[in-house]
């Protein structure tokens, strides 16, 4: 039996007609852009996620360039950034003008190493700094990174595109940040019918700037305070998401399972699964391992053989990508930790509502490598 890497196609019975029932009264009303929908899932997501507001925008990435410009970042300055994430952290940095330095990553928790952060942030003083919660945790320093950044006056910006449903000490990871970003691709935990993204704060300042650079910099309709752009999510995007609320709780139960189930089956097959540090409660984002660079692709051609999904996220550091060279101006840590998770990190199937029998099948095709 192959097993993908991840299966968004898994919606609950009946949700689907929901879907196609909400299209059809949306369309006959031509109900498109903004309107009840959007606003009910800006609520909803300020109330799961205790951020006290939400702009809802058209991606991830916008996201994060909004959240960007919210704090002041302009063309010229500086920010730092992990340079273990999906390269829309990056990218974003140099979309808004401004200049990255990467920081290297912690080879416990594989998040952004607080030292080297620390150091990058008295060299640098930067005018902002982004941290990205990967895999469905977050750093065991986060409290650190918060207050550090507070101290210093410099704004600190929560790439939370991974994290949707994660709880640090009980309490939902965005909580306390002081402004953070989702995204809404349909692979990620909290997935729409094509591409969505939020921007969370608790600074009513911070949301009406967001709001603001999300729609055309807009005060009132014909006037414009801002240069912003069209980064509207649309009412589609939105009713897909409010249905989707309503089942996040059991996806994320159904995540947890598959990742339960991998802490326990694969450290008598010699694999080390990476655990979230103390204070977190997953949501079941992904599943990370790390296994020896010349063991990895081994193991990988049995899993092709067998028809198993992997992935490898990250299969490297943003500061060694092509595209970086331009702009990157300096990297922090003589580790290059990054590098090495990248040339180690194996992630086996793991999404909502994946069977008892496909994660068997996972552990099968383990053990028929360790065979050979
Ligand atoms: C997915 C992702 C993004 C980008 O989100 P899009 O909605 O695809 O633009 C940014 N950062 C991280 C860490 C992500 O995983």
């Amino acid at each position: 039996m192959a097993v993908p890497f991840i299966d968004i196609k898994r919606f609950e019975p009946g949700f689907l007609d929901q879907w196609n029932e909400k299209v059809k009264t949306m369309s006959a009303n031509a109900q498109f852009i903004g309107g009840a929908e959007v606003s009910e899932l800006e609520s909803g997501l300020s109330q799961t996620t205790s951020a006290k507001y939400t702009v809802a925008c058209a991606n991830g990435t916008d996201a994060l360039q909004i959240a960007l410009r919210a704090v002041g970042v302009k063309r010229g300055d500086k920010v730092i950034l992990p340079d273990s994430t999906f390269w829309a952290t990056f990218e974003s940095v140099v979309n808004v003008g401004a200049d990255p330095y990467t920081v290297d990553t912690n080879s416990g928790d594989l998040q952004m190493d607080f030292d080297t952060f620390k150091e990058a942030l008295d060299t640098v003083k930067p005018k902002a700094a982004m941290i990205v919660h990967l895999y469905g945790w977050g750093t065991s320093r986060i409290e650190e990174y918060r207050k550090l950044c507070k101290e210093r006056n410099v704004p600190l910006i929560e790439d939370g595109a991974q994290c949707f449903g994660v709880l640090y000490n009980n309490e939902s990871i965005y909580k306390d940040a002081l402004i953070s970003t989702t995204s809404f691709y349909p692979a990620k935990v909290l997935g729409a019918a094509g591409d969505g993204g939020a921007i969370f704060t608790n600074s009513e300042e911070l949301s009406v700037i967001a709001r603001r650079l999300a729609n055309h910099g807009r005060t009132s309709h014909y006037e414009h305070g801002d240069i912003g752009w069209n980064s509207r999510l649309d009412s589609l995007q939105a009713a897909f998401l409010n249905l989707s609320l309503k089942h996040l709780g059991k996806r994320i139960e159904s995540r947890k399972q598959a990742a339960e189930f991998y802490y326990k089956t694969l450290p008598g097959l010699g694999i080390e699964p990476i655990h979230p540090p103390k204070g977190y409660t997953e949501n079941g984002y992904c599943n990370v391992t790390l296994v020896s660079p010349e063991e990895r692709p081994k193991i990988e051609a049995v899993l092709k053989e067998k028809g198993i999904g992997f992935g490898n996220i990250y299969p490297g550091a943003m500061s060694d990508q092509p595209g970086a060279k331009p702009h990157l101006i300096q990297r922090f840590g003589k580790d290059q930790n990054a590098r090495r998770i990248s040339a180690s990190v194996l992630n086996f199937p793991l999404f909502a509502y994946m069977t008892d029998a496909e994660k068997d099948e996972v552990i099968s095709a383990i053990k028929e490598y360790k065979k050979r």
